[in-house]
């Protein structure tokens, strides 16, 4: 389907930040999952580090990033996250990864190593992780929270009937209490959560998510068009109008989300730092 005039990307200004992140041999999300928005963030400059390599376990019918058997983990890419974050001036630090089933803890402590890392280099700099389910170990999520990121961000990505087809490794119900269990667990750090439009759900179901994930306490929501990274991945169903996305803006907001961010561009982690501070933090 061709693209509809409201999607439109500026690339720009990315050199100095791609040539930044490949001199430290680090990974971005914006890289690997193709993000329409990265010209825009690479020149702010941004970017989400994508830790735990770039192969993953699973294999989510949106995503273009590799799937496989991973390499081991790699004991100084913390240091190497820090030391790029400060370069690139960051204060506000975002930390996602691939999931790694194949790891006893999921690699929540490279997670937790990392923010460490972050806030001991840059301890006046806010830190979110984007993380995966870790199964639902909450041995595991324990480990991330106890290293005191200031946002915990885990993607429900689609709605309940689509996850089979969507994210065929992922529950959905284990999802939202991964969400719930980081609330309860550290009621001070805030929780987001995010998803996508256009993979062939009704508004009925985008509603039901909304309540799910406000009974899970969540804070924060990412809501943007899935746009399809390679002709391996899900086909989109439907280019959404930013008016359906104003709709369901003010829907979330009225069910007591503390900000959404809501648009055809928008994306887990663009102006994640705007979010932040615009909230009652
Ligand atoms: S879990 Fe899914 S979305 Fe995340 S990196 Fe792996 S394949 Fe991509």
């Amino acid at each position: 389907m061709r693209l509809p005039e409201w999607i439109k990307v500026k690339a720009s200004g990315m050199h100095e930040t791609k040539t930044l992140l490949r001199s430290r041999r680090l990974s971005t999300v914006c890289e690997e999952a193709r993000c329409p928005n990265k010209g825009f963030c690479f020149s702010k400059p941004t970017a989400t580090f994508m830790i735990l390599g770039d192969c993953c376990t699973r294999d989510c019918g949106f995503c273009s990033v590799s799937s496989g058997v991973p390499s081991c983990t790699d004991a100084d890419e913390p240091e190497r996250v820090a030391e790029a974050a400060e370069e690139l001036g960051l204060k506000y630090v975002v930390i996602t990864s691939v999931t790694r089933d194949d790891l006893p803890d999921g690699g929540a402590s490279q997670f937790a190593e990392t923010i460490m890392a972050v806030k001991k280099r840059l301890p006046h700099s806010k830190v979110e992780v984007l993380t995966p389910d870790f199964e639902g170990d909450i041995g595991a999520l324990q480990i991330v929270l106890n290293a005191e990121p200031d946002v915990f961000n885990h993607n429900m990505e689609t709605v309940k009937r689509l996850y089979s087809r969507v994210r065929p490794q992922a529950d959905y119900e284990r999802s939202l209490l991964v969400l719930q269990n980081a609330r309860r667990l550290a009621p001070d750090i805030k929780t987001k959560s995010g998803f996508m439009l256009g993979l062939g759900e009704g508004m009925d179901e985008v509603l039901e998510l909304l309540k799910d994930l406000r009974s899970a306490g969540c804070c924060f929501l990412t809501i943007g068009q899935y746009l399809r990274p390679t002709k391996n991945n899900l086909p989109v169903v439907e280019y959404i109008k930013p008016e359906v996305f104003e709709e369901i803006k003010e829907n979330a907001l009225a069910m007591g989300f503390e900000f959404v961010a809501s648009g055809p561009l928008v994306r887990s982690s663009m102006n994640a730092e705007e979010m932040y501070w615009r909230s009652d933090v």
